[in-house]
């Protein structure tokens, strides 16, 4: 699928929920959030049905996202049914892992191929003061999807006077393990976006105090710059939307848990599929929509920042 500006549209990011049985600071409002009615997401049959469309129509990777996915029932069921559509290459989920434990060999046969856990810090009292979580829980779901072989990134949001003073102990887990730490710029994101600006770490500010070696990134949709450290056995990303963003390539689009479709993470634009699916409509015309809408960049430069939270969105 080719959006308006030629980008070669094959990655599809589906929210499961947009509940979590964390609190991360820069993600979810201080406040809670409003649990939507059952009868507004879109049930297990209805995403299928979307992703197969996607599939049919050129998608051959997808990732699973929340809120945090492993909190919603029947997840298993759904990835096995993912799992069956032969056309999807790469079959992802993200996840903090906190659920991971008991999960992990079911997901890694239903079809899962790799996990994304995001790990901000290795302390367990800044874990629990950043995220409300207990950071034994992460630590065994990793352990545990390890030990099941299913592939491992872990994300860190880069947060100044959070996790700061850890990065040395993020890069050198790659020596110990053939893993990619990726670090991620936190991004101004909804009711969030003053905590993240008052936080915010570039990624340039860490690559220059370390001796990391920079090395191809053989994906060129992935938004992240690839560097080793000498002798190690995994990698280093830096995965940088504010300092040097990577919309030239994007190559994605997001289905929320409600149903609806978001071509951009940064724009507050959403074309509602759950409406037209449910009047038994052809939603074909509204995916060429989204693809249509999709903009050339975001503006987060400008100061600009969307309303949704992120934990809604689905990162
Ligand atoms: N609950 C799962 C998790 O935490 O991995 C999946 C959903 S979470 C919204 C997906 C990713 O978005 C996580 O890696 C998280 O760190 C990231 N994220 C959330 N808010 C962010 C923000 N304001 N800036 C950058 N990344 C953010
Ligand atoms: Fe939950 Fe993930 Fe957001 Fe943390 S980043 S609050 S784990 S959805």
């Amino acid at each position: 699928m080719l959006d308006n500006f030629n980008r070669n549209i094959n990655y599809l990011r589906i929210s499961l929920t947009d509940l979590c049985n964390f609190r991360c600071k820069y993600c979810m409002p201080k406040d809670g959030i409003y649990k939507k009615p059952r009868s507004e997401i879109l049930t297990f049959e209805e995403i299928y049905y979307i992703a197969h469309l996607f599939v049919e129509n050129g998608i051959d990777k997808i990732r699973i996202t929340g809120g945090e996915p492993l909190i919603r029932k029947g997840v298993v069921n759904f990835v096995e049914s993912l799992g069956s559509l032969e056309k999807i290459k790469d079959l992802a989920m993200t996840t903090n892992a906190s659920l991971l434990k008991d999960k992990a060999y079911s997901l890694k046969k239903a079809g899962l191929d790799r996990v994304n856990v995001s790990l901000d810090t290795l302390n367990p009292k800044t874990f629990k003061d950043l995220t409300g979580g207990d950071l034994k829980d992460v630590l065994d779901g990793i352990k545990a999807a390890a030990d099941v072989g299913l592939g491992i990134k872990l994300n860190t949001v880069l947060l100044k006077g959070i996790n700061e003073k850890e990065i040395n102990d993020f890069l050198n887990l790659t020596y110990q393990y053939d893993i990619d730490v990726r670090f991620i710029e936190v991004m101004p994101i909804g009711p969030t976006a003053s905590y993240a600006k008052d936080k915010f770490l570039s990624c340039d500010d860490i690559i220059e105090n370390t001796n990391l070696r920079k090395i191809d990134n053989k994906d060129p949709s992935s938004p992240a710059s690839l560097y080793k450290l000498e002798g190690a056995k995994g990698r280093v990303g830096f995965i940088e939307p504010i300092s040097h963003k990577f919309c030239k390539s994007c190559n994605r689009l997001r289905l929320t848990s409600d149903g609806y479709l978001k071509a951009c993470l940064h724009s507050d634009r959403l074309i509602d599929l759950k409406t037209p699916l449910r009047k038994g409509e052809d939603i074909r015309p509204f995916i060429e929509e989204a693809l249509k809408i999709k903009p050339l960049k975001h503006r987060l430069e400008d100061g600009r920042s969307i309303v949704e939270s992120m934990n809604r969105i689905g990162g």
